[in-house]
């Protein structure tokens, strides 16, 4: 699978995630000329994406939402509780999702997830190809049943990694918006991701890009040096808040790869 982050942070979301000729975006929180930019940049078509799929109605996931879905003609997949009158003129290309139920475009299954956050009706979503999994978890308010369920399913993942704790209690935000941030319907700390990543990371796991950093309250480099010590084989890499990020491309190497890999070393080994 091809991924790549657009943007990333409260100033816009979009993700890409699909294969060399079909990709649904995960929100689209920047403008559509934006996305049609970096995506361009990134050597990615936009007539390979085929859906946009939305997690919520906060305006860094969906600013850019009706100009870019009118302009394409995509199938937008928003629950109907999230929808608002205000994004005009789209309600034709509506598509409803229900929570674990999944969604085929093409060649691609998507399901999508609750979480918990601050939003009419927060979902996360994973989309799988074949035998790879990529997951996308922003906007998590704590680390529920549900994350760590479709966590362990990732091949490959947009992991939230929103503040770290001690920028955020010193810092300048007011109380109240410290309280949302920190909250179990806000977003995740750096501490947060990692106790996700070191609990339940499946062996199968290449990528990590930390996502959804805050300005204020995070710093790029301290968020990936939390992680690197314990990274083993796994890439840490951040998703900005100011350019896209690279594609990555993504394949399941099964367990059994290895194994029979292993018992071939060993065996000549002790030949
Ligand atoms: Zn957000
Ligand atoms: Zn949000």
């Amino acid at each position: 699978m091809q991924i790549a982050s657009i943007n990333s942070g409260s100033n816009g979301n979009c993700y890409y995630v699909g294969t060399a000729t079909e990709a649904i975006l995960v929100d689209v929180g920047i403008s559509c000329k934006e996305v049609e930019k970096r995506m361009k940049h990134l050597n990615l078509a936009m007539k390979n994406v085929k859906a946009i799929f939305i997690s919520h109605e906060h305006t860094d996931h969906i600013k850019g939402l009706a100009v870019l879905a009118k302009k394409y003609s995509l199938p937008v997949y928003i629950t109907k509780k999230t929808r608002r009158n205000w994004i005009k003129g789209i309600s034709h290309l509506f598509n409803d999702f229900k929570a674990d139920e999944r969604i085929t475009i093409g060649e691609l299954i998507i399901t999508p997830f609750e979480k918990k956050h601050d939003a009419l009706d927060p979902h996360s979503f994973i989309i799988s190809h074949k035998a790879t999994t990529v997951g996308v978890f922003t906007d998590i308010g704590i680390v529920c049943d549900e994350v760590i369920k479709y966590f362990k399913q990732c091949n490959a993942i947009f992991l939230e990694s929103n503040y770290e704790e001690e920028m955020l209690e010193n810092g300048s935000y007011p109380l109240h918006l410290k309280n949302r941030i920190k909250g179990g319907e806000g977003h995740l700390s750096n501490k947060q991701a990692l106790e996700l990543f070191l609990q339940h990371k499946p062996k199968f796991m290449t990528h990590i890009l930390l996502s959804h950093l805050s300005k204020e309250n995070n710093h790029p480099e301290l968020a990936k040096q939390l992680f690197l010590p314990h990274a083993d084989n796994v890439l840490i890499e951040i998703a900005s808040r100011y350019e896209a990020s690279n594609v990555y491309h993504i394949e399941n190497a099964p367990e059994k790869t290895f194994v029979k890999l292993k018992r071939y070393v060993q065996a000549a080994l002790f030949e």
